[in-house]
């Protein structure tokens, strides 16, 4: 059986503790591998790695930074296949979706800051003629990057690209859930020839090696995605050593519809933002508001669409719907379709485990895609984080009131809002408590614009110079005319 070891100082290493953990793959319930169980002592060797590579790699010209990480997205894209196909057995997430968005997007993640480092400028501030102020931006030391389980290489890539494009030194903790493309990037950095101890990972649960990375006295910085209660977790450790802390968290999407929404885009669009990833991405729009007197005819077209998808193994390439992660969050999800019925609310459609699977994924951990009616936006199932095939439908009767529903939770993540007219768009948009907010669409991200969550949804925002200024501290140095 595979065995999926720490990458400390460009070597593979056991974990210090001899333990490995199950690595199962949720369209079975099989094992696939075993994972390193990482704790303390392996942070310690890995911040350490990672501190005495740091004077070097900061000194290294930014030009032979850009052309390293420039090889490791040459090298991503030449293993895409086989970097698709560990994404979806590891995450069960169908591996056409794994060939779409994660691997083209991790290797983007690479290019985009290997070139913006190349274009990055510095402002200087004339104090009158008394003075020159202006500003460097150095890299910190060793970043602590902590990532989740549903876009895996995709959300490591966006945090190990910025920090060491900026010339940060690293140590990554990917999901003790879905370690292997965590294990052949390294592989693929080592092959890059990125100096040795640039980029760390240790594998681990979150509670130990999580912990004693964000807890570390000699890691200046934490980037952090993933649930919101973590990273409060993360800021009660980071806090008191005063880390520069950026939080990923988690979202309960707002996508509003308005009567004068093209439905012919808004629809399947909506079932994208609904059910992609079996609704585990932090992106995807949750709550679905409608305006009354298109209500019925969109909730028809949805549930036929929602109908329609194919549910099945996720490594055929047909598959539109794969398995949720793990028996436990699989369990959380189908406890929060027993509480909507509990609370007052129908299952139009789904709700239930899946029939007449493939043989191979009989074991596997899946749920029927699902719409939920009747609830109103006080109830647990609008209000807490459900991250699975599972949206609520809501009507509303004014601009206002779809406002005051989208913004009544206390998440803050992102929005979707459908309509024609071009003065509401831009009224709601500015009114929607969300960091992102996308006017007839979904999910069109564009690397360069500041992302991240207001409210519950997170702290700081990343993306283009927004990354670059996070893994930099901004020095300003006067000087005196
Ligand atoms: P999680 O919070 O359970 O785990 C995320 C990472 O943190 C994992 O690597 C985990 O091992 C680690 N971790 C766990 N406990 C820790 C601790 N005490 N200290 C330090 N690290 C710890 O989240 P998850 O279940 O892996 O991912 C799903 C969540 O992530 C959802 O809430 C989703 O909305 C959120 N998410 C947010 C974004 C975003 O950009 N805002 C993107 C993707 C996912």
């Amino acid at each position: 059986m595979k065995r999926i070891l720490n990458f400390i100082d460009g070597q593979f290493r056991p974990p210090a503790s001899g333990r490995y953990l199950p690595n199962v793959e949720p369209a079975t319930g099989r094992v696939i591998a075993e994972i390193a169980d990482g704790g303390p002592e392996d942070v310690d060797a890995a911040v350490a790695a990672a501190s005495r590579a740091f004077e070097g790699w900061r000194r290294t010209p930014a030009e032979e930074r850009s052309r390293l990480l420039l090889r490791v997205a040459d090298l991503i894209e030449a293993n895409f296949d086989e970097l698709a196909r560990l994404e979806s057995e590891d995450s069960g997430k169908p591996i056409a979706l794994a060939r779409r968005m994660d691997v083209p997007r991790a290797i983007l993640n690479f290019r985009f800051f290997a070139t913006a480092i190349l274009h990055a400028e510095t402002s200087a501030h004339m104090t009158d003629d008394r003075a020159l102020n202006y500003t460097l931006r150095q890299p910190l030391g060793v970043a602590g990057l902590i990532s989740p389980w549903n876009l895996p290489l995709y959300l490591l890539t966006w945090k190990i690209a910025p920090a060491i494009a900026a010339g940060n030194t690293s140590v990554a903790k990917p999901s003790e859930l879905t370690p292997m493309t965590a294990d052949r990037l390294a592989a693929l950095i080592a092959e890059a020839g990125i100096p040795p101890g640039v980029v760390n990972v240790v594998h681990g649960p979150g509670a130990s090696a999580g912990r004693a990375l964000t807890a570390h006295p000699k890691v200046p910085l934490i980037s952090f995605t993933g649930g919101t209660k973590t990273g409060a977790d993360v800021m009660t450790h980071a806090g008191p050593l005063f880390k520069k802390v950026s939080l990923e968290l988690g979202g309960k999407n707002p996508n509003v519809v308005f009567a004068d929404a093209d439905l012919e885009q808004a629809v399947p669009t909506s079932i994208q933002s609904s059910f992609s990833n079996q609704g585990e991405i932090c992106l995807c729009g949750s709550r679905l508001f409608v305006e009354r007197p298109i209500y019925d005819e969109f909730l028809d077209r949805f549930l036929a669409a929602t109908r329609r998808l194919r549910i099945g193994d996720p490594l055929d390439p047909a598959t539109e719907v794969g398995a949720l992660v793990s028996d436990a969050h699989r369990s959380k999800v189908e406890g929060y379709v027993a509480l909507a019925q509990e609370e007052g609310g129908r299952i139009l459609t789904g709700g239930k485990r899946p029939a007449n699977l493939p043989e191979r994924v009989r074991g596997g951990w899946f749920l029927e895609p699902t719409v939920i009616a009747g609830l109103d936006c006080s109830k647990r199932c609008l209000q807490e984080e459900i991250f699975g095939p599972v949206v609520t439908i809501t009507p509303f009767d004014s601009p206002e009131e779809a406002i005051a529903y989208a913004n009544s939770t206390r998440y803050g993540l992102s929005a979707s809002v459908w309509t024609r007219d071009l003065q509401k768009a831009h009224r709601v948009a500015a009114a929607l408590e969300s960091g992102t907010v996308w006017v007839n669409t979904w999910l069109l991200r564009d690397l360069r614009v500041p992302f991240g969550g207001m409210k519950e949804s997170g702290v700081g925002r990343e993306g283009g110079f927004d990354s670059l200024a996070f893994f930099t501290e901004a020095k300003n140095v006067c000087v005196k005319l």
